[in-house]
């Protein structure tokens, strides 16, 4: 079985190919133009998915030594994402299955992220515990099966990828911020200041609260020296970090202890983080869990994961009609 999968639901356009559960290329490109507005443009992303995709799903073909002929299926993120983004992909992947005379098979992008995990081996058992963190979204995902999801917990405000990007902002750091935050926090302290944890019931997160408190923490100390986030960056990157790593480290622990699940995996963009891969790998010591990383590529938007959900509906016999259509937000 051959599935050829895309993925456009953001500002990355990609294409993979999966052959019995195996991928075999993931292609990815990426968009520069919205670095300039500090944040993604809709508008211009659709139009960049228009340019990139013929040439994108090509390549993926080719890296993997296949012709269309050779393809058993054809799979595209159906939701959640920016409308227009989602329309190329999903009108792509609808007229190549006709043309081709192919099964559909829609993706849940959100339920990608967690199968992510399961692209290499050592592979998670069921039941395991995802915890997505993404630019878009915050989830403690219950995995009882490949397509048996249940989140548990999640953000009530922003996404933690949201509370790194909007940090790095304040601090005068450019879009994406997150990375920046990661590279400056391995030279400082993480105890250097203390960033209060909000206090929400359950397994569900807020970030917005501890945006305000590093705003009034900047405006305070910017006044008495302007140089301030210069001369202390480092540690002030460090703080933020710590503080953003233990909201989600310490419900996850929760969750855990809830359901008496230890086979725990992270899935989305924030999971390139070093402070919480290195805090998943203490946790994982201190308490018996089995610990499960994607790799990067396999963290961030990519069309592997998608065709990975896609082997799985595959299997399950769960293909789409040919009048699907994409939509912005849909739970799972
Ligand atoms: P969603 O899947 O919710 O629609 P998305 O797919 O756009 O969102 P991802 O591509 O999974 O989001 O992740 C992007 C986010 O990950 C950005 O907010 C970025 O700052 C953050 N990020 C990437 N690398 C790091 C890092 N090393 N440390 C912290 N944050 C990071
Ligand atoms: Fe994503």
């Amino acid at each position: 079985v051959n599935i050829l999968a895309i993925e456009s639901s953001c500002d990355d356009t990609s294409a993979a190919v999966i052959s019995d559960g195996k991928v075999l290329s993931n292609v990815i490109a990426g968009q520069a133009v919205h670095e300039q507005y500090g944040g993604v443009v809709p508008e211009l992303a659709s139009r960049a998915h228009q340019e990139n995709i013929v040439p994108v799903v090509d390549l993926a073909l080719k890296k993997a030594g296949m012709q269309p002929a050779d393809l058993s299926a054809i799979a595209f993120t159906q939701s959640p994402g920016l409308i227009g983004s989602l329309l190329v992909g999903s009108s792509f992947a609808k007229s190549m299955a006709l043309a081709l005379d192919l099964p559909l098979i829609a993706v849940h992008h959100m339920q990608a992220h967690v199968l992510a995990n399961f692209i290499d081996d050592p592979k998670p058992s069921f039941p395991c515990l995802c915890l997505t963190v993404s630019g878009g979204h915050t989830q403690i995902v219950r995995v009882d099966g490949p397509l048996q999801m249940t989140v548990i917990g999640e953000t009530l405000d922003d996404a933690a990828g949201e509370a790194f990007d909007k940090s790095a902002k304040l601090l005068g750091l450019p879009y994406p911020g997150g990375p920046l935050i990661d590279k400056y926090a391995k030279e400082g302290n993480p105890k250097a200041y203390r960033f209060p944890e909000p206090q929400i019931p359950g397994l569900n997160f807020s970030f917005s609260g501890l945006k305000t408190s590093i705003l009034y923490f900047l405006q305070e100390n910017k006044a008495k020296d302007p140089a301030f986030v210069d001369n202390h960056l480092a540690d002030i990157c460090a703080s933020i970090q710590h503080r953003i790593v233990t909201i989600l480290t310490n419900k996850l622990v929760k969750a855990a202890q809830e359901t008496g699940i230890t086979e725990i995996c992270i899935a989305g963009g924030v999971s390139a983080n070093s402070g919480l891969r290195n805090a998943l790998e203490e946790l994982g010591q201190k308490h018996g869990y089995k610990v499960y990383i994607p790799q990067f590529q396999f963290c961030t938007d990519n069309a592997a994961m998608i065709a990975m959900t896609a082997h799985f509906k595959y299997l399950a016999g769960d293909f789409s009609p040919a009048d699907i259509v994409p939509t912005a937000r849909a739970a799972f």
